[in-house]
């Protein structure tokens, strides 16, 4: 138990509708209205064309591992009870990259390509990034 209050997962206007989605156990981005574009992080216009038409579209939440880091001390409160931990980065099928926490998996069997699928746990203060787990 921390003596501290854990951080809730840091929601900004750009980022709501991506919590308020997951609340739901839906995993959305933002799609671009004119070119067709997923992408992420969270941004008013379209990294392609610029363009402001966008809509939150939902995305398959599968992909695969494509970097990660191990931490062997509480860089993040909100997994100091978990020591080591993973961070990683997920490629998803539809192009965007999503900092995650890999869960289920020990560090030391995470591999970069490793296929893995979102986790729809409901969203609380403990959770502040998404979290994956390993895909079959
Ligand atoms: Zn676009």
């Amino acid at each position: 138990m921390s003596a501290y209050p854990r951080p809730l997962p840091r929601v900004t206007p750009d980022n709501l509708p991506f919590w308020e989605a997951a609340r739901r156990h839906e995993l959305r981005l933002q799609r671009c209205g004119a070119c067709g574009r997923i992408w992420w992080p969270p941004g008013p216009v379209c990294p392609d064309c610029l363009s402001e038409r966008f809509e939150w579209a939902p995305v398959s939440g599968r992909g695969r591992v494509s970097s990660f880091v191990v931490f062997h001390k509480a860089y993040f409160p909100a997994f100091a009870d978990a020591i080591p931990y993973a961070v990683v980065q997920v490629e998803l099928e539809e192009g965007p990259r999503l900092t995650a926490n890999l869960v289920e998996v020990p560090p030391a069997e995470i591999r970069i390509g490793m296929p893995v699928s979102v986790v729809f746990d409901d969203v609380t203060p403990e959770i502040s990034i998404p979290r994956f787990r390993r895909a079959p």
